[in-house]
């Protein structure tokens, strides 16, 4: 069985180490010593100033929107992880879906203004599959209206434009330490924060909004990252590059074996990305290649391949988002495209040149 990802586990002797310190000092959670580290290394090896580590990515999500005071209307995409507009959901804040870029599967900049109203008060563009956003076009549109920038940035663990990470566009940047992604604490998020106010500020919020002892200056959630996966997430940590790099062996093969396919399409890293590798979206022309996505997903599952359709269905498409106004499809023909016709084929560092191969073989042939 081969599916679309499998976590990499760091060495097990590693990780008693690490359990061996935590059994000693009895210090479980609540910003202990490895918390802390792990903030530290983690601003470190992403090229930023400050981050806040969080129990998951979609508490990460909602207390970015709490820190900078969201409400009313926010732009976002409907192509993505549903957790993107559960977050705005959560916090009584209206979703306007705005259509995709046909090349990226991102916001598409040039069509956000026609969907700014009086109460509009935030973007929130996802880095889908960990390729950057139109980040410039879309600050100059926030900036000129007054807008926030929040970025799902679940995707984009280590990725950099021109040297520089993409984590630093924006107000804030939110990422997910989920297994599924490429750096991992089990179940884990984070926020980026471009100053120390804005971070100590996130801090409160994630711990009640306890700012000492006896000051509680916010209604706080629990968001906390414990002791032991904020350990284990050092260990992932030493291993990253490494594993980056075994992803980066899996893509290039990918991309040999799946040229002048007609009908399959791989999506193009641009030059000056340093990517992570985390994904391997193609798109599947039904009339070109001869069969539809859903063809291609049914015909490698039964051979034991697992693919995943990410992102379909549409999150405007769920009972609860269809009925806005944005959420008709005629406001989202091409995300409607691209959930039609996008297929996440199998990426991780485990997965052999072998696999790689016998994939790319089902697909010639099918
Ligand atoms: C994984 C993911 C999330 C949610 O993160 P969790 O850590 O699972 O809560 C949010 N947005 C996107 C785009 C994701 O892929």
């Amino acid at each position: 069985m081969i599916y679309v990802t499998q976590p990499n586990m760091p060495p097990l002797e590693e990780f008693t180490a690490y359990l061996e310190q935590i059994w000693e000092s009895k210090w479980l959670t609540n910003q202990g010593p490895f918390h802390q580290e792990l903030e530290e290394k983690l601003c470190t090896y992403l090229g930023v100033d400050h981050i806040s580590l969080f129990s998951n990515g979609t508490l990460a999500l909602l207390t970015a929107l709490q820190a900078l005071h969201i409400g009313g209307e926010v732009i976002t995409t409907p192509f993505s992880f549903v957790a993107t507009t559960h977050a705005l959901w959560w916090n009584n804040i209206k979703p306007v879906f705005v259509d995709i870029d046909p090349k990226t599967f991102n916001l598409d900049p040039d069509r956000i203004e026609a969907a700014i109203t009086p109460q509009t008060s935030a973007i929130l563009p996802v880095h889908v599959y960990g390729n950057p956003c139109a980040n410039d076009r879309i600050q100059q549109i926030a900036d000129t209206y007054g807008l926030k920038v929040i970025y799902d940035a679940a995707h984009a663990f280590g990725i950099k434009q021109n040297d520089v990470s993409v984590l630093r566009q924006g107000d804030l940047s939110v990422l997910s330490f989920h297994s599924t992604k490429v750096f991992t604490t089990i179940e884990g998020g984070a926020i980026v924060s471009p100053d120390l106010k804005t971070k100590v500020r996130i801090d409160y919020l994630k711990n009640f909004g306890f700012a000492d002892e006896v000051t509680v200056v916010a209604p706080g959630i629990n968001a906390k990252l414990n002791e032991i996966q904020s350990a284990y997430g050092l260990l992932q940590l030493k291993h990253v590059d490494e594993n980056i790099r075994l992803r980066s062996v899996v893509d290039r093969t990918y991309r040999e074996q799946l040229t002048g396919i007609p009908g399959l399409h791989v999506m193009d890293i641009p030059l000056n990305v340093d990517h992570n590798y985390g994904y391997f979206p193609i798109t599947i022309d039904e009339a070109a290649y001869g069969r539809s996505r859903d063809q291609v997903y049914d015909l490698l599952k039964e051979q034991g391949i697992y693919t995943r359709r990410y992102f379909y269905p549409l999150i405007s498409e769920f009972p609860v988002y269809r009925g806005l106004p944005s959420a008709t499809p005629a406001n989202l023909p091409v995300a409607h495209r691209a959930a039609q016709s996008v297929l996440c084929l199998p990426i991780y560092p485990a997965l052999t040149i072998e696999d790689v191969g016998r994939i790319c073989r089902l697909l010639k042939r099918s």
